[in-house]
C-alpha cells in the first residue's frame, strides 16, 4: 500500500481542516499511523471504512498494548530469586518520573492536566494514544536529572530516521496554527502551562512540560513576504531516558491536538 492509494480515496479538497494540512500529507501520515480516518471531517463513513481497510491492523494493536502495559505496571511478575530489585515499586518509579504515588495510583501531569491512573483506568477522558503515551512513560521509568541542554529531534538516539516525520506532523502543524492566529495560539500554549524561555533568537520561545520530565522548547518565528511562519521544537538531551523517539513523535502529535 502506498500513500497514492489512500490519497485517491480521500475527498482531495485540500481544505486544511485536518492537522495534516493537505490530503497528500494526510495520506502519508495515515499510513504511518500518525492520524486516523476520523480526523478528516470531509470523509463519510464509507470513505473511512475504505481507508481503514487499507491498514492491516487499524487499531487493535493499541488496545492490546494498553492492556499489556497495565499488567506490566500494576501487576508485574514477582522477581526471580537472587534477581536485583526494581525501582522501589510504584513510589520509586513515581519519584524518578516526577509523578505522585498514592497506594496503587499515580498522579501525572500530562499536557497541563493532572491525570490519575490506577489498575481501574484513567481519571479523565483521553484518547487511546494519550493513554498509551502516559503508560509508556511510566513503564520506561526514567530517573536521570534533566541536563538543561536542548537538542533537536534528529540528534536524539534513533532520532534521525523519524525526524522528518516529527517535522511534518508536529513542527509544520504548529507553525501553521501560529501563522493563522499568533496571539490565540500563544494563549493556548500558555493554557497548557507553557512558560517563556530566554536566550533564543525566536520571536516566541516557550517551554511546555508535556510530561513531568519531557519538556518541549517551542521556538516560533512569524512569517514575512518571503517565508511563512516557522516552528522548531527542541528537547532536553535526557529525553530518551524517559520516552523513545517513536513515542516522542506521537507526543508531538498530541501537543498539536491539544492546541488545535
Ligand atoms: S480534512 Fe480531509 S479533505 Fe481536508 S485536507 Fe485534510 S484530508 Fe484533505
Amino acid at each position: 500500500m502506498n500513500p497514492l492509494d489512500v490519497y485517491k480515496k480521500l475527498p482531495r479538497k485540500n481544505c486544511g481542516k485536518c492537522l495534516s494540512g493537505t490530503c497528500m500529507s494526510f495520506a502519508v501520515q495515515f499510513l504511518r499511523r500518525l492520524v486516523t480516518s476520523s480526523e478528516c471531517p470531509e470523509l463519510d463513513e464509507k470513505g473511512k471504512q475504505e481507508i481503514d481497510a487499507m491498514l492491516t491492523d487499524p487499531g487493535d494493536w493499541k488496545e492490546r498494548r494498553l492492556q499489556e502495559l497495565f499488567e506490566e505496571i500494576f501487576n508485574p511478575p514477582p522477581l526471580a530469586k537472587g534477581a536485583k530489585g526494581g525501582k522501589g515499586g510504584l513510589s520509586g518509579i513515581a519519584e524518578g518520573i516526577g509523578a505522585l504515588a498514592e497506594g496503587n495510583s499515580l498522579t501525572i501531569r500530562y499536557l497541563g492536566k493532572d491525570i490519575i491512573v490506577n489498575p481501574s483506568g484513567f481519571s479523565a477522558e483521553l484518547n487511546i494514544m494519550d493513554k498509551l503515551l502516559i503508560l509508556m512513560y511510566v513503564k520506561t521509568a526514567g530517573s536521570k536529572p534533566l541536563s538543561g541542554k536542548w537538542v533537536a529531534f534528529r540528534e536524539l538516539k534513533d532520532g534521525l530516521i523519524r525526524s522528518e516525520s516529527f517535522h511534518e506532523a508536529c513542527e509544520l502543524s504548529l507553525a501553521r496554527m501560529f501563522g493563522k492566529d499568533p496571539d490565540g495560539f500563544i494563549q493556548k500554549l500558555r493554557g497548557l502551562g507553557a512558560q517563556d524561555a530566554s536566550g533564543f533568537s525566536a520571536k516566541h520561545s516557550l517551554v511546555i512540560y508535556t510530561l513531568p520530565r519531557v519538556p518541549f522548547l517551542v521556538l516560533l518565528w512569524p512569517g514575512d513576504e518571503e517565508f511563512g511562519p516557522d516552528c522548531k521544537v527542541l528537547f532536553d538531551s535526557t529525553v530518551t531516558d524517559y520516552i523513545d523517539v517513536e513515542a516522542l513523535l506521537y507526543l508531538g502529535m498530541s501537543l498539536v491536538r491539544a492546541v488545535n
